[in-house]
């Protein structure tokens, strides 16, 4: 077989809220026995690397910090990219927080460069109201990602996305979203696997963001249907994945068979 490599999105592939899927640590070991490139890939701008690794450790699945690449990590990449050292306020937790200050950014309120949202439960009003005034005063408004919901044990929260479009409505501005299917975030953590495009496979359960985001980078991808998206609601987009499989689950013995062909 091709010399190849797995992005892998986490929520709703690997587990569901605090319930890890079926067959998630066993393909996971598989690609660590084979030697075979992979790096989770994740919108949740919330954790940094290390919290991701301890919580997939919980659920028996042992990696580094190595292997993740956050939506909040994008997100830093391509702020200091644009401007480097600069300042952004910041709604948002740990995960965006650190990824700022691992790349120079400090956080201030005062005439800061970007106002950055991401994923997280701190809003309040005071917030917003902060975030708005330093976008009417010249600050550019960036999100770690445009899900405007996400799905949680007790049903769904309101996203990222939507805490963004709130402060578009309330400023008359667009926000720029980094996350999948930026190709931005996507064309890094191919860089970061060190894989040719060709060479890249996406496993995802969302078709805006994971499977949107390989089909613009021309990978290839596998849509998992333990997540968002139903054979239902799949033919609803013009574009598809290059295979659907009802769980990660199916993935080693798929290998397997392609490897003894
Ligand atoms: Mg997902």
């Amino acid at each position: 077989m091709l010399k190849h490599g797995y992005l892998i999105d986490m929520d709703g592939v690997i587990y569901r809220g605090a319930e890890l899927i079926e067959g998630a640590a066993a393909f996971i070991q598989y690609l660590q026995e084979t030697d075979i490139p992979f790096l989770f890939l994740t919108n949740n701008s919330a954790y940094t690397p290390l919290d991701v690794v301890v919580k997939l450790k919980k659920f028996g699945i042992s990696t580094t910090v190595e292997h993740v690449y956050t939506s909040a990590m994008a997100t830093a990449e391509f702020v200091h990219k644009q401007r480097p050292h600069g300042t952004a306020l910041v709604i948002g937790e740990g995960g965006l927080l650190n990824a700022l200050n691992d790349v120079g950014y400090a956080i201030s309120r005062d005439y800061p460069d970007y106002v950055i949202v991401g994923e997280g439960r701190v809003l309040n009003f005071e917030m917003a109201e902060a975030a708005h005034r330093a976008i009417a005063n010249g600050a550019h408004l960036i999100s770690t990602n445009a899900d405007t919901w996400c799905p949680t044990d007790n049903g769904p929260r309101p996203g990222c996305g939507a805490i963004a479009a709130m402060l578009e409505s309330a400023t008359g501005r667009k926000a720029y979203h980094v996350g999948k299917p930026n190709p931005f975030m996507m064309r890094a953590a191919r860089k970061r696997i060190n894989l040719a495009t060709d060479e890249v496979i996406m496993i995802g359960d969302t078709m805006d963001t994971d499977i949107r985001g390989a089909t613009d980078l021309g990978f290839r991808s596998i849509l998992v249907l333990t997540g968002s998206t139903t054979r239902q609601t799949l033919r609803e987009y013009p574009f598809e994945p290059t295979m659907v499989v009802e769980s990660i689950a199916a993935l080693v013995p798929a290998l397997e068979e392609a490897i003894a062909r």
